[in-house]
C-alpha cells in the first residue's frame, strides 16, 4: 500500500462528514492504492457512527474504536500502529489542517525527505492565549530539551514507512509525537501553511490537557528541571550571604539585629525553593512509576469492517 491517512478524532460528529469529502479529494491521486483510518478516541457523541457511515460511502476509509478516551497522542498512536502504507499522513480531524498540502508533502518526500513536516505560519480562529502559550512552549521546549524540535509545529506531517517505525519502537506511554520524530533522525523538512480555524465543534485541548501535554513534552525530552535544583541550592547560598552581610553590618553600624521580618521572608524563600525542587523531582518519579507499569497503551473494541466482535479485540 502507498499511503495511509490517520485522523485521531474525539468528539468530532460533525467535523468527520467534511474531513472524510476532502480527505477523499485531496488523495484522488493515490486511491487505488490508499487508506484513511479515523481512530475514534471513545468519543461519547455520534463520532462512531459517522465514522460507520463514512466507512460505507468510501470503502477506502477503515474505522478503530478506542476502548476509552485516551488522549490526542495515544489516539494517533493507535492509527498509526494500524496503518499498513508506504508513506503515512496525519492530521486533525478538524480540518486546522489542510489535506490538500498532500500533493506537495509527497513531492518533498520523492527527493528523498523522510518526514515532511507542516509548520504554521499563521493560525487563524484561535485565541490569542492560545496562540502566546504555544509561541511561549515551543521556545521554552527547545531551550531546555537536547533535540532539536521544530517550533510551531504539529502532528501535522507525511512521514516515511522507516521513520514511523522508528517511532513505533519508542515503548514510551507519556507521548510526544512531533518531538519523537524529531529525536528519530532521518532528513527532514517544513513546508509552511496556514492553519484555518477549526470547521466545526470546539477545542478538545482545555487548559488542563494543554498543560499535561506540555508536561509530558518536557519531562520526555529533557531532565534539566532536575538539574536546576543545583542551581536553585546555589542561588539561596547566595541569598543566604547577602542576608548575613546585611545582619553583620546592621549590628556593627546600628547595634541592632534585623527581627521577625526577615526571618519570615528567609524561612518562606526557602521552603519555596524546596517544595519547588521536590514538586519537579515528584513528577518525574511520577513518571517513572506509570512506565513502569507497562501497561498497554489503549483497547481497541471496535473496528469497521470485522464481524461484529463477541470479545474487546485486544492490542
Ligand atoms: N483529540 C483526540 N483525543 C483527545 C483530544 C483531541 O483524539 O482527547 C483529537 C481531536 O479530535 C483532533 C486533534 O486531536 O483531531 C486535535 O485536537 P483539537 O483540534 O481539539 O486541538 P487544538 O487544535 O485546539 O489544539
Ligand atoms: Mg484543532
Amino acid at each position: 500500500m502507498q499511503l495511509s491517512v490517520v485522523v485521531p478524532c474525539y468528539n468530532e460528529e460533525e467535523s468527520v462528514p467534511m474531513l472524510v469529502e476532502r480527505l477523499v479529494q485531496a488523495i484522488e491521486p493515490w486511491a487505488q492504492d490508499a487508506e484513511i483510518i479515523l481512530a475514534d478516541d471513545g468519543s461519547s457523541d455520534e463520532t462512531w457512527a459517522a465514522i460507520e457511515a463514512a466507512h460505507a460511502k468510501y470503502p477506502v476509509v477503515r474505522g478503530i474504536r478506542l476502548s476509552a478516551n485516551r488522549g490526542h497522542q495515544v489516539a494517533l498512536t493507535a492509527g498509526l500502529e494500524a496503518a499498513r502504507g508506504a508513506r503515512i499522513f496525519m492530521l486533525d480531524a478538524d480540518l486546522q489542517d489542510p489535506p490538500e498540502i498532500l500533493p506537495d508533502m509527497m513531492m518533498m518526500m520523492d527527493r528523498g525527505y523522510d518526514v515532511v513536516y507542516g509548520r504554521r505560519a499563521e493560525r487563524q480562529g484561535e485565541t490569542l492565549f492560545k496562540k502566546a502559550t504555544a509561541y511561549l512552549f515551543y521556545r521554552f521546549l527547545n531551550t531546555l530539551s537536547d533535540v532539536d524540535i521544530p517550533k510551531d509545529t504539529g502532528d501535522f506531517r507525511l512521514v516515511s514507512r522507516r521513520a514511523l517505525q522508528a517511532v513505533l519502537a519508542m515503548p514510551e506511554r507519556a507521548r510526544f509525537i512531533r518531538g519523537m520524530f524529531a529525536w528519530a533522525g532521518y532528513r527532514q523538512i517544513g513546508l509552511e501553511y496556514v492553519r484555518d480555524a477549526r470547521v466545526a465543534g470546539v477545542t478538545k485541548y482545555p487548559f488542563r490537557a494543554m498543560l499535561r501535554f506540555a508536561t509530558d513534552a518536557l519531562t520526555g525530552f529533557s531532565t534539566k528541571p532536575l538539574k536546576m535544583a543545583t542551581r536553585l541550592a546555589f542561588l539561596s547560598l547566595y541569598v543566604t550571604f547577602l542576608m548575613a552581610v546585611y545582619v553583620f553590618l546592621s549590628l556593627i553600624l546600628y547595634n541592632t539585629a534585623p527581627g521577625w521580618a526577615s526571618m519570615l521572608l528567609a524561612i518562606s524563600f526557602f521552603s519555596g525553593i524546596q517544595l519547588l525542587t521536590l514538586g519537579i523531582m515528584g513528577e518525574y518519579i511520577g513518571r517513572l512509576y506509570m512506565e513502569s507499569k507497562q501497561r498497554p497503551m489503549y483497547f481497541l473494541s471496535e473496528e469497521t469492517g470485522a464481524a461484529a466482535a463477541a470479545d474487546p479485540v485486544n492490542i
